[in-house]
């Protein structure tokens, strides 16, 4: 995509594991080979299960991390290495929506004054300006100037991560991350919260790439959905095409477990045991020891993220390549 506001290509990042008193520190690679793009006011969902490299990417795409190796660039321009004046600059156009909404304010400064202070760092209007702003975006995001007064531990769970939705909003961003932003909330506010975040993605224009495990909340608020496994992209393609014809079998056990009380119900495809350590990963396939249509080839062969179909679809599974390209997939 030529005009793409956001472009990853080959992203990988690697940690030292802690390692035992006795073990030698072994690498973990929490992100491996990672390309995406994202053209302007788009969303892009990320999911997969905890652990397997989402939030990572998330910090990877803002320049919160350096990548081991790979490119992200933002508006056309290479991401600056981070804390630098001009990563500081572009950061104003790109903000992270955090998972623990208390976690992210500060408990000693009124809510009003925390959704202008973006504003006072970038160097944005002048103080009475800035205060009216964020009384502004309080508004759209549903809370009343009597909120912007109290403090962060006076509000609810929901109200809290309206209040970051509003502080990330502050200096007018292209791009707002939101690793989780309902994950901390009670079931019960969980559609309200999505919803609107999807309204302001639509009215303030903004390209969003939304970070879940939960593919509920995935398919309310984005047109793409990535699909993550132990690091890698496993399949991507629009939103209806994964729920309604998933293709990679992790993809599918994922589906299966959605519930939709408009179709009738489905087997619930389940996945054997838990994900192995992205610090030990299996040969071949990374999903081979839990895949149930796993042969013999999966375990030595690592599948290549390929186009399948029409469109935009990419699927990393040896079965699907076979079915669009045999020859191709036996090359491979
Ligand atoms: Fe399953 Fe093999 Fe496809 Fe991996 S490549 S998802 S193990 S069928």
């Amino acid at each position: 995509m030529s005009d793409a506001l956001l472009m990853a290509e080959d992203l990988a990042k690697t940690y030292p594991s802690p390692g035992g008193l006795f073990e030698s520190r072994r690498r973990v690679l929490a992100v491996d080979g990672v390309s995406i793009s994202l053209g302007k006011g788009e969303t892009l969902g990320l999911v997969g299960e905890s652990g397997c490299g989402k939030s990572t990417l998330g910090r990877l795409l803002l320049g919160l991390e350096k990548p081991d190796a790979g490119l992200v660039t933002f508006d056309k321009d290479v991401m600056p290495p981070s804390k630098t004046a001009a990563w500081r600059r572009l950061r104003a156009r790109m903000q992270l929506v955090y998972q623990d909404p208390l976690g992210a304010l500060d408990r000693r400064l009124s809510v009003a004054e925390q959704v202008a202070e973006p504003l006072g760092i970038h160097r944005i209007d002048d103080p009475a300006k800035r205060m009216a702003r964020a009384a502004t975006l309080l508004a759209r995001v549903g809370l009343s100037e009597e909120h912007g007064a109290r403090l962060p531990h006076e509000l609810s769970g929901g109200q809290r991560q309206r209040v970051v939705l509003a502080r990330a909003l502050a200096t007018s961003p292209d791009l707002l991350v939101c690793d989780e932003p309902i994950s901390a909330l009670d079931v019960s506010i969980q559609a309200h919260v999505i919803n609107l975040f999807a309204d302001i993605q639509q009215q303030f224009g903004l390209a969003m790439v939304f970070i879940s495990h939960d593919l509920r909340a995935v398919r309310q608020i984005s047109k793409r959905v990535a699909v993550m496994y132990l690091g890698r992209i496993v399949e991507e393609g629009t939103t209806d095409d994964i729920l309604h014809a998933p293709l990679h079998p992790y993809t599918r056990a994922l589906v299966s477990a959605v519930p939709d009380v408009r179709k009738p119900r489905t087997r619930r495809i389940s996945v054997a045991g838990d994900p192995p350590s992205p610090a030990e990963r299996p040969g071949g396939c990374d999903f081979h020891p839990r895949c149930p249509l796993a042969q013999p080839a999966c375990r030595n062969l690592q599948p290549l993220l390929l186009n399948s179909g029409a469109g935009a679809r990419k699927v990393a599974c040896h079965l699907v390549a076979e079915k669009e390209a045999p020859q191709l997939a036996r090359a491979h």
